[in-house]
């Protein structure tokens, strides 16, 4: 059923495009009320309004805390225009039906994201009016239309336009949901901010408000339908804060993982980084004074691996590391026996133009690549008090993220051998990546540059194994890293094998002694950080 559009009710704290909506219900006749605010800035652009105080009989009071609450705005909202005791109960009250209410709320989430905002501006900014109005608006959708969103407007007025001012049951359906989903994100931002303010980590009910920002061709596989939902954000540099350069191919689930672990490891470090991930997993990673030779060296770690790689640099991505990038794929590409040699995603703070010019010309894959502009990285404004959210059927588990990164305080040194200053390098270097690589993890470094990495064995003396494969020959004086202690001297005594030179773990085996004294038998420099990265 079509409702037209005779009476609407009007009153935004956002008013952005309200005078043009106004003036086109206005035109077709529509009777405006409007509150203070919304009600000058409307009369002031020559809409003619009536005023909420002339339909309550109350003006509005307690700054503003009580404008809209009254039975002659919740009645004209509520009432079921087919149902003879609500109509009579209308009638007896000079009750006249509201049949569109358009209204945004008091600005919470914008207020209190700002540095100064105290306590007592947080809950001035608690809309009272709005919510109810808004939901009395929804529960009655049969009869009534509730905008939300500016971005609403110029669909709801082509519609009265193309329907002699009426609005459809479909779209009034289509409002009323997007309405709910408002309210319910609108207290879910209020309830996370008081639970932060009352310093309670994990509340006994936790709402949190999830906006779709896109909806994915599928999910892992093909025949898993999935979607992108952004959790109301800290503004910390992330993937999915970042921003999806023009051109390439449609963002992928699996796209999304990847580009989200390369760049979190190379957020780690503050000299120029190159990570590149497959499947979650860095296969290649570097550091150098050059972003370029970061890169080279990232990439020719694992060559084989990096084929459909996701590539994240720390530094901007110009003309030179563009060209960089794009060649190496094609030389190795072409070394391989494969022409079909490419990345599916780079992850840059920035992207200068010429670059993106450079990439999107080559015609074998930079036309496809995906590009994620991320804005400058800086470690200070990691979002602490963001969760790991994992789902396991019917649950959620949550825990803090791990943003423990190298702490020299706490490091010791149990063995004869210490290590020297540039081993130490390799080992921080390792021991960070090692915490961005699913465990079991042993990784391998050298010149700061990853060599061979074990990944997601059930048992680190494989993964201990892989990694030195990996490496051959160039383990010899490399260092190693492990994410969890060892329970057993057997990677010490494979390591030595190899010709690794340091290693770094946790510590806290009821074996370190027997680990420790097979580092010693081999004059290995070993190091203990007291935590471990389980990445699972
Ligand atoms: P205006 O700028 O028109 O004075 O105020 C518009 C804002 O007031 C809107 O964001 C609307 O949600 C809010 N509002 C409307 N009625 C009430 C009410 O009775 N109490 C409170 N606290 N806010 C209201």
């Amino acid at each position: 059923m079509d409702v037209t559009v005779k009476t609407a009710l009007i009153s935004v704290s956002d008013k952005t495009g309200v005078v043009d909506f106004a003036k086109a219900l206005a035109q077709m006749g529509v009777r405006i009320i409007s509150t203070g605010g919304t009600a000058a800035k409307l009369s002031g652009a020559g809409v003619e309004v009536v005023s909420i105080d002339a339909v309550t009989g109350f003006p509005e009071m307690m700054d503003g805390r009580v404008k809209t609450l009254h039975p002659r705005i919740h009645g004209a909202l509520l009432g079921l225009r087919d149902k003879s005791q609500h109509v009579e109960a209308m009638t007896e009250h000079g009750i006249e039906p509201i049949d569109l209410v358009c209204v945004n709320l008091y600005p919470f989430e914008a207020t209190v994201a700002r540095a100064d905002c105290t306590f007592e501006d947080a809950i001035e900014n608690i809309d009272i009016g709005g919510p109810s109005m808004i939901r009395s608006a929804s529960k009655n959708h049969k009869f009534v239309a509730v905008v939300t969103d500016p971005g609403q407007y110029a669909q709801v007025i082509e519609q009265m336009r193309n329907n002699n001012g009426a609005l459809s049951a479909s779209l009034r359906s289509d409002l009323a949901r997007a309405a709910f989903a408002l309210t319910a994100a609108y207290d879910a931002a209020i309830a996370r901010y008081l639970n932060a303010k009352a310093g309670v980590e994990f509340p006994n009910r936790i709402s949190i408000a999830l906006t779709q920002e896109t909806v994915l061709r599928y999910g892992e596989n093909p025949h898993q339908s999935a979607a992108l939902y952004k959790l109301p954000t800290s503004g910390e540099p992330s993937v999915c804060n970042g921003r999806l350069l023009e051109g390439g191919t449609e963002i992928s689930f699996n796209n999304l993982l990847d580009a989200n672990a390369a760049f979190e490891l190379v957020k780690e470090f503050d000299d120029p980084a190159a990570v590149v991930v497959k499947h979650l997993n860095p296969c290649g990673c570097a550091i150098d004074d050059d972003i370029n030779i970061a890169y080279r060296k990232a990439y020719e770690g694992d060559v084989v691996s990096a084929f459909g790689g996701i590539i994240a640099v720390n530094r901007n991505v110009d003309v030179e590391l563009a060209q960089t990038i794009m060649e190496s794929y094609g030389r190795f590409g072409k070394a391989l026996g494969a022409s079909g040699f490419f990345a599916e995603v780079i992850i840059s703070p920035r992207f200068e133009e010429d670059a993106v010019e450079i990439i999107r010309t080559l015609k074998t894959w930079g036309s496809r690549v995906r590009l994620i502009e991320t804005g400058p990285i800086d470690r200070t404004k990691l979002d602490t008090s963001e969760f790991d959210v994992r789902c396991i059927i019917g649950g959620l588990l949550l825990q803090k993220r791990d943003l423990v990164g190298w702490e020299p305080e706490v490091v010791t040194c149990p063995t004869q051998t210490k290590p020297t200053p540039e081993q130490l390098e390799d080992l921080r270097m390792a021991w960070l990546v090692a915490k961005h690589t699913k465990s079991n993890t042993i990784i391998l470094a050298k010149n700061k540059r990853i060599l061979g990495v074990g990944a997601g064995q059930m048992n680190r003396v494989e993964s201990g194994l892989l990694a030195m494969k990996q490496a051959g020959e160039e383990a010899r004086g490399a260092v190693m890293a492990s994410d969890a202690f060892f329970p057993f001297p057997d990677n010490v005594e494979n390591a030595a094998e190899a010709g690794i030179a340091a290693i770094v773990q946790p510590g806290g085996s009821k074996k370190d002694p027997e680990v420790i004294a097979a580092a010693d038998a081999h004059g290995i420099a070993m190091i203990f950080t007291g935590k471990r990265h389980f990445k699972h």
